[in-house]
């Protein structure tokens, strides 16, 4: 049983040295045979496993990870969570998520840190004051929120800012419910409260293949033994395309790096997350203090957590144009991690050709603020085999039909 925290045990614990807290969650030998398996223990898969364990009751469930929980993407981004996109389906699903979020940290009994500080898009054209105007009408009209801010607000809002940079800044998008998060406490409380619930989570445990009879898997291959079920679920973003090509079928994913980097931790000067998608840049302080910086996804497929120095160089461009004050700040971390981008920038929510496996996946820069939702919607898929209202706009099937889900502008720049 692991310790419920509370203000009682956190005094308990703090006269014995914080020596004597439980483990967070089992790690476990895997079983011959499991009612689920879930593929990837990032958010999204963990998410899964416990929303099909509270949620639909179905405890009998394995997360096999090839290395640990939350070191894919999960662990990687720069943790923004919004729902500022064009298209209904895609207001409708973000802003659900939004939801989650809001009450995760009392659900999970697991402080993730959700901080709702706000989100400026900024428009640096005349271009840009028309695409942001359009989505704040559109994002309106879907029930969530959205305001236009001028020159004049935007400066009181950041008085940091250098509004007559190359592409002097006309105006900004904000979204007051837009928030950042800390993304290791959202995998830690999800695994967590799923093993609580009896879920078996698998560390260190490839998935190398599938035993498919009659359309249907039977087992899951993995470097530590062959796994039966029922039902499988790949929540595994930058990989989905091998895990397809394992069972047989194809994905329109390409995988790219996307990298993020931290400064040095400063005393509070930036009150909310900026993204300015035209000069390619965004940034946000975590509660540590760091400024967390990103940018646009390297020009080209590859599986390197590493990404080039060009795309560092842009953003960092970028960065110092808008704040000047932040030029001479160094640099502590930086890496990448593989993103799946769909031609659509929509993800892939959906039944697949094999019939008892569904995927969570293709969320490209954009996958951390949903990790909630996405996993929710794949348990509902593998408990009951239906497909929910919010997934059905973001099956894979749309690729084939044409009805796309077009998010290319509201993604343009990673977040
Ligand atoms: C630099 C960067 C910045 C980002 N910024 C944001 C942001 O601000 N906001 C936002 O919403 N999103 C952001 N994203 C996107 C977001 O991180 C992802 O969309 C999201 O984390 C995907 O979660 P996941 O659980 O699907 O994948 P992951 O967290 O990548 O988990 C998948 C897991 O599958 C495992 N796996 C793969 N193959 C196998 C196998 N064969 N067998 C077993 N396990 C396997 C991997 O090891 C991995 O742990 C960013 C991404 C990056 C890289």
């Amino acid at each position: 049983m692991t310790h419920h925290f509370s203000a009682a045990s956190l005094l308990r614990n703090a006269f014995s040295g914080h020596k004597n807290w439980s483990q967070q969650f089992r790690s476990v030998e895997p079983e011959s045979k499991y009612q689920a398996v879930i593929v990837g223990g990032g958010g999204h898969g963990l998410s899964a496993a416990y929303h099909l364990a509270r949620e639909f009751g179905i405890t009998n469930v394995a997360v096999i990870e090839k290395g640990w929980i939350g070191g894919g993407n999960t662990g990687r981004n720069t943790a923004m969570v919004r729902s500022n996109y064009l298209q209904q389906d895609s207001v409708k699903l973000y802003d659900a998520s939004i939801k989650m979020w809001e009450s995760m940290s009392q659900k999970l009994n697991y402080n993730v840190m959700f901080s709702q500080r706000g989100l400026l898009h900024l428009a640096h054209s005349v271009s840009d004051m028309q695409e942001i105007g359009r989505r704040a009408h559109a994002i309106n009209m879907f029930g969530a929120d959205a305001e236009l801010l001028s020159p004049g607000q935007v400066r009181e809002w950041l008085p940091d800012i250098n509004l007559n940079c190359r592409f002097p800044v006309m105006g900004a998008l904000l979204q007051r419910r837009g928030a950042i998060a800390r993304h290791d406490a959202m995998a830690w409380g999800y695994a967590r409260c799923a093993t609580e619930l009896g879920v078996d989570i698998i560390q260190n445990c490839e998935v190398t293949g599938f035993e498919i009879n009659n359309g249907q898997v039977r087992s899951v291959h993995t470097t530590r033994g062959r796994i039966e079920t029922d039902t499988v679920g790949l929540a595994v973003s930058g990989h989905s395309t091998h895990l397809a090509d394992m069972a047989g079928f194809r994905l329109p994913i390409e995988t790219v790096p996307l990298q993020a980097l931290v400064t040095e931790p400063l005393k509070p000067v930036l009150k909310s997350a900026v993204i300015s998608a035209s000069i390619h840049a965004y940034v946000s302080q975590s509660d540590k203090g760091e400024l967390v910086i990103g940018g646009g996804t390297d020009p080209y497929v590859a599986y390197s957590n590493q990404g080039g120095f060009d795309e560092i160089e842009t953003m960092m461009t970028a960065i110092k144009e808008l704040f000047p004050n932040y030029s001479r700040l160094r640099i502590m971390r930086q890496w990448a991690g593989m993103v799946d981008l769909t031609p659509d920038r929509s993800p892939i929510i959906s039944k697949t050709p094999v019939r008892n496996m569904y995927i969570d996946g293709g969320w490209g820069t954009g996958g951390f603020k949903t990790s909630p939702i996405g996993g929710l919607l794949m348990a509902e898929m593998m408990a009951k085999d239906t497909v929910p209202d919010l997934a059905a706009p973001f099956a894979l099937s749309r690729f084939n039909t044409g009805v796309l889900v077009d998010e290319g502008a509201a993604s343009s720049v990673a977040h």
